[in-house]
C-alpha cells in the first residue's frame, strides 16, 4: 500500500479515505492534517490494519462507512475503488450499545491508566471512578488486563492502543493533567457520575465511613483533636479525614468540575 502519487481521482487500483473530526491529526507525520487521501492497494488488507498503518488507533474510531452505504467492522477487507469514511469517537458515542466497531461496555465506566498518564489516574480516583494504575505493567499486561476486566485503557501510546486485545480505549493527546481529565470527562459524559472522595488515592479501594474509635490508634494527636468524621479504605486500610484527602484539593476540584461543564471541548 502506498500513497498514490499525483492522483486526483480514484481509480480501479486505489481507495479513497476520508478522516473526520480530530482523526487527521493522528495520521503519521507524512499525512498529518490531511482529511482526504488516495491510496494504491498493493496487498490484501483489513480496514483495521490499513487505518492503523496510517497512524490512527482503532480505539479512536466510532464508525466506518464504505461507499456511502455500508457500516463495516474492523475485519472488512478493503476492495479497490472503495470510498471509506472514518469517524472518531465523540461525546455523542454511546459506549453502552453494541456497534459494528465494538461491543457495549458491560459494567459502567471503569478505567485502566498507562504509566504515562499517572496524574490522570489520580484525578479519576478523586472523582470516584474505579481506576487501575500501576507503574510496573508491561504493555502486554495492560492490554490483557484492560480487556479481561472490561476497562477503558487510557494512554498516550498509539502503539499500545493499536493492539487487537484492546477493546475500549482512548488516546490521551494533551500533556496537562487538568486538560486530560476534562477531555476524559467530556468524551465519556462522566459529569453526572462524579462522586468525589469515594476512592482511595493510593490503591483504588473504596472508602467506607468508619467510627473514630476504630481508627483512633492510627491518628496523630492534632488529627484526633480536630476531626470527627473518618473514612477508611476497604483494601489498604488507609484512613482519610477532611483535612487529609481534601487539603488544598476542594478549590481545584470545583475549578476542574467547572471546566468539565463548559461546552467547549478540546476535541
Ligand atoms: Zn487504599
Amino acid at each position: 500500500m502506498s500513497l498514490k502519487k499525483n492522483a486526483s481521482e480514484i481509480d480501479s487500483s486505489s481507495v479513497e479515505l476520508s478522516f473526520h473530526g480530530y482523526l487527521p491529526q493522528l495520521l503519521s507525520r507524512t499525512f498529518r492534517g490531511q482529511s482526504d487521501l488516495l491510496y494504491e492497494l498493493e496487498r490484501k488488507t483489513s480496514i483495521k490494519d490499513l487505518i492503523e498503518s496510517l497512524g490512527v488507533p482503532h480505539t479512536e474510531i466510532d464508525r466506518i462507512i464504505v461507499n456511502n452505504a455500508n457500516k463495516v467492522d474492523f475485519s472488512y477487507i478493503v476492495m479497490p475503488a472503495d470510498r471509506i469514511k472514518v469517524y472518531p469517537v465523540s461525546s455523542q458515542t454511546d459506549f453502552f450499545s453494541p456497534s459494528r466497531i465494538r461491543p457495549a461496555l458491560p459494567h459502567g465506566f471503569k478505567f485502566m491508566c498507562d504509566v504515562n498518564v499517572g496524574k490522570l489516574a489520580r484525578w479519576l480516583r478523586i472523582f470516584g471512578f474505579d481506576t487501575v494504575y500501576e507503574n510496573n505493567f508491561e504493555d502486554d499486561e495492560l492490554a490483557e488486563m484492560a480487556s479481561k476486566t472490561q476497562r477503558i485503557l487510557l494512554s498516550k501510546d498509539c502503539n499500545l492502543l493499536k493492539r487487537k486485545k484492546v477493546i475500549w480505549g482512548h488516546l490521551v493527546r494533551v500533556n496537562d493533567p487538568i486538560e486530560q481529565i476534562v477531555d476524559v470527562v467530556q468524551l465519556f459524559q462522566l459529569e453526572r457520575l462524579i462522586q468525589p472522595y469515594r476512592r482511595c488515592l493510593r490503591c483504588n479501594g473504596q472508602l467506607l465511613r468508619v467510627e473514630k474509635e476504630k481508627v483512633d490508634h492510627l491518628l496523630e494527636p492534632l488529627t484526633r483533636k480536630y476531626y470527627t468524621v473518618f473514612h477508611q479504605c476497604n483494601t489498604c486500610c488507609q484512613v482519610y479525614w477532611q483535612g487529609s484527602h481534601r487539603s488544598g484539593m476542594e478549590a481545584n476540584l470545583q475549578a476542574v468540575l467547572g471546566m468539565c461543564r463548559e461546552t467547549k471541548s478540546i476535541m
